[in-house]
């Protein structure tokens, strides 16, 4: 006999199928899925590159770039206090003053680094209210939660206060940003309610750095996903020569940004996909790609795979991800991770991405806790000396530690 509470899960889950893949198509717009009220587009604008005149943003381009995406359904503005030396809220509350608040959906982040107490939240969520000239956010994060901010946003009750906001009306859906290891990940999803995450999802971080892994741990909450690096900072567009093949191997006219985004948006329970962008034309370019959206095959998900393998084995370090080191490493060290960190790192050359990806590795993986015993080296097709390597990664983010973006 089928007992109450599996009927009832299966409706739940049948609910859930229905909405998490639907795609909302209007003449005219690029593609939208729904989550609860809204219908969201599945490019997001992530306003943390805005386009620069100097030290300044440069407000005509980021008008041309907003109206563009307006007049094509893509009202998603994903901002934070921090982005582009604070300027980021004032300059996108600026551009989207003409349009009416009903029509543009914002997010916005809190800035845990200036939190000492529960009252500091609601004085800058009124500051950041006032930066982007709204009365509400459609969605606010909890932004960066990782090792060294997770006991701050407890100390503070971030999400208490957040709760009593939500219920004046002037935040619709809570959640969070995550640059952290999938153990802290797995305890922030279980402590509160959250209508929602922010995760780093894209295919060449998918298996290396454990994105699949916090990716899986949301689903398992049922927590819907924002994504955020979907082009990882760029390095996704500038493929090797022998990476882009790879890509084009099975369409000689895919375009590299074009096959990310659409990657990072076919996964199930994805709402929407943050880009970066900082001019027209990747405005334009990312609009088209979403005009005519389709999920990736099977065929594009193995090209995905084989192209994050190629990009892995072409570092300064030329480990290919096989993990037969980790097979014998009585340490358990991440050591393909850790060199694919290094090896992007190489070629964006963004240290505070590396710093952060570094600091998404359990501890209990890190480099720093190699014994030196070289069981691993015995076991590496590529014979890398890899305690050497490992300290060399070791120490570049020893450099970077105290890092502030
Ligand atoms: S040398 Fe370091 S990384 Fe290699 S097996 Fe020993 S502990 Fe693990
Ligand atoms: S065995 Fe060598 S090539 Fe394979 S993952 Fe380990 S370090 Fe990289």
């Amino acid at each position: 006999m089928t007992s109450a509470l599996t009927l009832a899960s299966t409706a739940f889950l049948a609910g859930c199928q229905k909405d998490e893949k639907k795609i909302v198509t209007k003449e005219g717009e690029i593609a939208k899925r729904k989550f609860r009220d809204l219908d969201i587009p599945l490019l997001g604008f992530g306003c943390m590159r805005l386009p620069m005149k100097g030290e300044e943003v440069d407000m005509e381009e980021l008008e041309k770039m907003v109206d563009h995406l307006m007049s094509h359904g893509a009202n998603y503005f994903d901002t934070a206090y921090m982005y582009v030396n604070e300027k980021s809220e004032t300059a996108i509350g600026k551009v989207l003053k003409k349009y009416k608040r009903e029509d543009f959906i914002l997010a916005d982040k809190s800035p845990i680094y200036k939190m000492n107490s529960q009252e500091d939240v609601r004085k800058i969520f009124d500051e950041q209210l006032k930066k982007c000239q709204v009365e509400y956010f459609d969605f606010y994060m909890c932004h960066n939660i990782n090792a060294n901010t997770v006991d701050t946003y407890r100390k503070v009750k971030m999400y208490d206060e957040l709760e009593k906001l939500k219920k004046e009306g002037k935040i619709k859906y809570i959640g969070f940003s995550f640059h952290g290891t999938p153990e802290i990940l797995k305890q922030v999803v279980k402590e509160h309610k959250w209508d929602f995450c922010q995760l780093q999802i894209n295919y060449l971080d998918w298996d290396i750095v454990k994105a699949k892994e916090q990716y899986e741990i949301a689903q398992a909450e049922n927590i819907p996903v924002t994504v955020m690096e979907p082009l990882r900072g760029g390095g996704l567009v500038r493929l090797s020569e022998k990476a882009l093949a790879k890509l084009k191997e099975q369409n000689p006219n895919v375009k590299p940004a074009e096959f990310g985004l659409r990657w990072a948006a076919s996964r199930k329970n994805v709402i929407t996909v943050l880009s970066g962008m900082s001019n027209l034309q990747q405005v334009k370019e990312n609009v088209e790609t979403f005009m005519h959206y389709k999920e990736m095959t099977p065929e594009e998900e193995k090209i995905a795979d084989e192209t994050a393998k190629v990009i892995q084995s072409q570092g300064e370090i030329n480990c290919t991800g096989c993990k037969y080191c980790m097979e014998v490493c009585p340490k358990g060290i991440n050591i393909p991770a850790t060199f694919a960190l290094y090896n992007q790192y190489k070629v964006d050359n963004r240290s505070f991405g590396f710093k952060m990806y570094y600091e998404t590795l359990d501890e209990s993986e890190r480099p720093d806790k190699c014994i030196k015993c070289n069981l691993c080296t015995k076991n590496c097709p590529q014979n890398l000396k890899i305690p050497e390597l490992l300290a060399k990664v070791k120490d570049e983010y020893d450099k970077l530690k105290g890092m502030k973006r």
